[in-house]
């Protein structure tokens, strides 16, 4: 069966467009009627209930915009989703219902948060779509979908929003297409959206962000839309009207998940076949690295010599990195491939310096 089918993807990419939050009746029909007009398959999202850092921001309108969220769903036919926080929440949609609802990136940090929300959401029987944690942690994002699967929670999405780096990179909240990645190979049943305006920030990132979620095979966009972005009262940076919408949504390109074409699969074979022997000769290269370590952390330990030895080590990176920048690898990429196999060149020296110590002793205090 195909992720997410019968319940999510009408056709690929899902687009779940709508403000950050609804602020007025008209704001969110307005918006809505535009969205609709361009994009009749598109789900509508509005925050009710905003999780703002500190109190005293805008902080949503709260129950009466799930009103407004039944009127967008019956004039325009759009599906509507808003964030859940908290069991209270879940009652008012239980009165007021949209199609779906999502779990935060503050709510997913917190188990015990997903167990009581997993257990009020079981019985309303909608679509459940989880945003990663706030701080790099896949497990706990993957933690939240066992979660919610095992209290009987039966169609869940996972969105990736990006990841707080609290540092001055490009984006917003930094994506970890890694993370992504891992998620997609161990729950291939789960569809993935991607939060292309939190991980941006600001509009101009958008479309470049989009492009490259969609060349990652992700189920679906969602893209903050406002009526007028610039007066909006949360996120005004990185919301779009829903005319640039449809600028970025038809500039995409969409690529398809797999090829029928003979010549294509043949060619590929090929490439493959390629890469599987330089991989297995990376690796039996890696095998004679980590051999001679060994023999390195032997005469160590007859000379009574530290393993770590920072300034050769040093010496090592800034080679690789120079050498391995002229020839157009990336730095980050050097750096932690360097770095993993020092780590365990560290780790097999220690084998040999002190045999038994890989397996943790229980530490027990004496009485
Ligand atoms: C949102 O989608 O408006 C939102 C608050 O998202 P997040 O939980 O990813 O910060
Ligand atoms: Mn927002």
């Amino acid at each position: 069966m195909e992720k997410g089918e019968g319940w999510l993807l009408s056709a690929k990419p899902l687009l779940i467009a709508g403000p950050c939050s609804a602020e007025s009746k008209q704001q969110v029909l307005d918006t809505a009627r535009h969205i609709a007009k361009n994009f009749p398959n598109a789900w509508f999202r509005a925050g009710l209930w905003k999780p703002r850092t500190r109190p005293g921001n805008f902080e949503g309108v709260g129950k009466k915009g799930l009103v407004w969220l039944e009127a967008v769903a019956k004039e325009t036919g759009l599906k509507t989703i808003t964030e859940v926080g908290s069991p209270a929440h879940i009652d008012s949609i239980s009165e007021h219902p949209t199609h779906a609802v999502w779990l935060g990136a503050r709510t997913v940090a917190n188990p015990f948060a997903i167990d009581e929300m997993a257990a009020a959401l079981k019985s309303l029987d909608i679509p459940v779509f989880v945003k990663n944690p706030i701080h790099f942690d896949a497990e706990l994002w993957m933690g939240a979908i066992e979660r919610l699967k095992k209290a009987g929670v039966k169609k869940v999405a996972a969105i990736h929003r990006g990841f707080d780096s609290s540092s001055s990179g490009i984006y917003r909240n930094h994506p970890h297409w890694d993370a992504v990645i891992h998620l997609k190979a161990l729950m291939p049943d789960i569809p993935v959206i991607c939060d292309v305006s939190h991980i941006s920030g600001n509009r101009l990132m958008i479309p470049q962000v989009a492009q490259h979620a969609m060349d990652l095979d992700m189920d679906g966009l969602m893209i903050e839309t406002h009526i007028r972005p610039e007066e909006a009262l949360s996120d005004a940076d990185q919301q779009v009207s829903p005319v640039t919408l449809k600028k970025i949504v038809s500039s995409l390109t969409i690529r398809k998940s797999a090829s029928e074409d003979v010549f294509f699969k043949n060619r590929l074979e090929e490439l493959r076949n390629e890469i599987d022997s330089l991989d297995e000769k990376l690796l039996e290269l890696l095998v004679q690295r980590m051999s001679v370590s060994r023999k390195i952390g032997k005469y160590k330990e007859e000379n009574h010599v530290t393993i770590l030895q920072i300034r050769r080590w040093k010496k090592i990176l800034k080679t690789q990195h120079d050498k391995g920048l002229l020839s157009g690898l990336s730095a980050s990429f050097i750096e932690k491939l360097f770095n993993a196999i020092h780590d365990e060149s560290i780790r097999v020296q220690n084998e040999v310096m002190n045999p038994g110590s890989k397996k943790p002793k229980k530490y027990l205090p004496k009485v």
